[in-house]
C-alpha cells in the first residue's frame, strides 16, 4: 500500500532543471526527515517544510492510499497522457523497493513519458535497469537550514549510487539569506565530493515575498561558484497554494 497526499497536473514544474516543462505531479506522503528549520507554520505551533501536509501523519486522513499500479497509473493518465511525470513528496524513494512504485516506472518508460523523481537523497536504492536508469534523478540534498542533523540528511552511499548509475541526476540546494556563509561552505563540501554532478540553488521561502528576498543572495552564490540558479516559479506564482 502506498500512501498519496496528492496528484495534479498538468501545471508547469516550477524549480530545477526541467523548470517550465509540462508536468502532472503526484506527491507521495511520509518523509524520513520534517525539516522543521525550514519553519513553515501549520497545525497548532508546528513547522515543519512546504510540504508537511505530505509528511505530518496528522494529515494522513486525506491521503489516498493505492495498492496497485493500476490505479496510480489510471489516475495519472487521466490528468495527461503526454506531458512529463514528477514523482515528489514526501520521500518517494521510500516506495522504491514495492511493486506498485516500479511497475508504475516501467509502464510510464513503456509510454515514453519523462519522470522526474524528486528526491531528498538519502534512501539507499538500487538501479540495474533500463527504466530505472533513463529517470532524472532531481537530488534535493537538505542542509543545516532544514534543522535536520548532518547524519540524518547527508548518506553518501545513496548519493554515490544515484549520481553514478543514473543518466542523469543534478543537486537542488535551498539557501536562505540569513545563513548564507556555512551553506556556501557546506555545498563546495559536498561538491568536492560529487564534483561532476550539475549543481542549482534555489531561494528558501513558502511564500513570493520571501522568494524574493532569498533569490538575490542566491544569484551572488551562484555567480561566485558558477554553479545555475534556479528559481521556484510556482511559489512565485501561487505561494503554498496546493495541487500547483
Ligand atoms: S526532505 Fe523534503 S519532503 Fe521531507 S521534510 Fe524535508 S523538505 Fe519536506
Amino acid at each position: 500500500m502506498i500512501p498519496v497526499d496528492e496528484i495534479f497536473g498538468p501545471t508547469i514544474q516550477g524549480e530545477g532543471k526541467y523548470m517550465g516543462n509540462i508536468s502532472v505531479f503526484v506527491r507521495f506522503s511520509r518523509c524520513n526527515m520534517n525539516c522543521s528549520g525550514f519553519v513553515v507554520p501549520y497545525g497548532d505551533g508546528k513547522f515543519g517544510c512546504d510540504s508537511f501536509h505530505a509528511v505530518d501523519k496528522m494529515f494522513q486522513k486525506s491521503w489516498q492510499n493505492f495498492d496497485n499500479s493500476y490505479e496510480l497509473i489510471d489516475h495519472i493518465e487521466k490528468l495527461s497522457l503526454y506531458d512529463d511525470v514528477v514523482f515528489t513528496g514526501g520521500e518517494p524513494l521510500l516506495y522504491w523497493d514495492t511493486d506498485i512504485f516500479q511497475q508504475t516506472l516501467k509502464y510510464l518508460h513503456e509510454k515514453k513519458r519523462k519522470v522526474t523523481i524528486e528526491t531528498n537523497g538519502t534512501i539507499v536504492i538500487d538501479i540495474q535497469k533500463l527504466y530505472q536508469k533513463d529517470i532524472v534523478f532531481s537530488i534535493g540534498l537538505k542542509l543545516s537550514n532544514s534543522g535536520e542533523s548532518k547524519q540524518t540528511r547527508f548518506n553518501q552511499k545513496a548519493i554515490d549510487i544515484i549520481t553514478k548509475k543514473a543518466n542523469i541526476s543534478y543537486f537542488k540546494f535551498v539557501i536562505d539569506e540569513k545563513n548564507l556563509t556555512s551553506l556556501e561552505d557546506e555545498i563546495l563540501s559536498i561538491t568536492k565530493i560529487f564534483d561532476k554532478t550539475e549543481v542549482f540553488l534555489m531561494p528558501l521561502g513558502d511564500s513570493a515575498k520571501k522568494i524574493e528576498q532569498n533569490s538575490h543572495s542566491t544569484i551572488d552564490l551562484v555567480l561566485k561558484h558558477k554553479f545555475k540558479y534556479s528559481d521556484r516559479l510556482h511559489i512565485r506564482l501561487w505561494d503554498n497554494e496546493r495541487k500547483r
